[in-house]
């Protein structure tokens, strides 16, 4: 039996936010359960210091009404899919047993963002093999393998397999991601024109997704494999 509805990693604080908080804050509100595991500090972040970083995303996921968060350390700019981290990683999967995993995107403008979404993949399938063997404070952890693994769209533009209406938490969303207020706001309270650039970005990426169901904003996912419906109705 599952214990958690979606565990969303993300290779830094920030990018569950920036792509993925309308679906999180939905499912929340529906009575569903999130977790969400930042696989790095952020601390190779060009603002912001790590106590100050760690702070805002304590701050965000309680925008967001996620009440656990962890973060893994694995080294911002340095994730790879090896057998340390992928141990590291089943380990969360095990502990939190999710129905859903939600992970980066496979191509995008960062790095980090490619390799941690092998890294999430990869763990996904070895957590569901029983002689994968990993412990949590010395006891054995069951196997088990989540029932979907979704990337969430995040910088570049990428077709997805399917889009999710927020246009109900869009407001709420953006507000989570402003909780990062180390990259958002400079010590003269004035918004870089960077920050203010990827905030209408997402605004923009979420209306194209929204305007393809005849909604307002919806966040895009891709799948690398078929998405199965128990019921045709539950699509808009
Ligand atoms: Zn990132």
């Amino acid at each position: 039996m599952y214990k958690t509805d979606i565990l969303a990693f993300g290779a830094h604080p920030d990018d569950v936010e920036c792509a993925a908080a309308g679906v999180i804050i939905g499912t929340i509100q529906r009575g569903g359960t999130v977790v969400i595991v930042d696989l790095t500090k952020g601390e190779m972040g060009s603002h912001g210091v790590g106590g100050q970083r760690e702070k805002e995303a304590i701050n965000s996921a309680n925008i967001l009404g996620v009440g656990m968060r962890e973060q893994l350390d694995l080294g911002d700019g340095n994730i790879f899919s090896n057998k340390a981290n992928r141990d590291k990683v089943v380990r969360v999967i095990r502990k939190y047993r999710p129905k859903i995993v939600l992970a980066n995107a496979f191509v995008d403008r960062h790095p980090d963002h490619g390799e941690a979404a092998k890294l999430v993949k990869d763990a996904c399938f070895l957590s569901g093999l029983r002689k994968f063997s990993t412990d949590s404070g010395g006891e054995w952890q069951e196997p088990w393998r989540p029932a979907g693994v979704y990337h969430y769209i995040q910088d570049y533009f990428v077709a997805p397999s399917f889009v999710v209406d927020i246009s109900m938490h869009f407001t709420r969303k953006m507000k989570a991601i402003k909780a990062y207020r180390s990259q958002f706001v400079t010590a003269s309270d004035r918004m870089p024109s960077g920050s203010i650039a990827l905030l209408k970005q997402i605004e923009a990426t979420n209306q194209i997704f929204g305007r393809a169901i005849n909604v307002e904003y919806a966040e895009g996912f891709v799948s690398e494999s078929y998405v199965g419906l128990s019921d045709l109705q539950a699509l808009l």
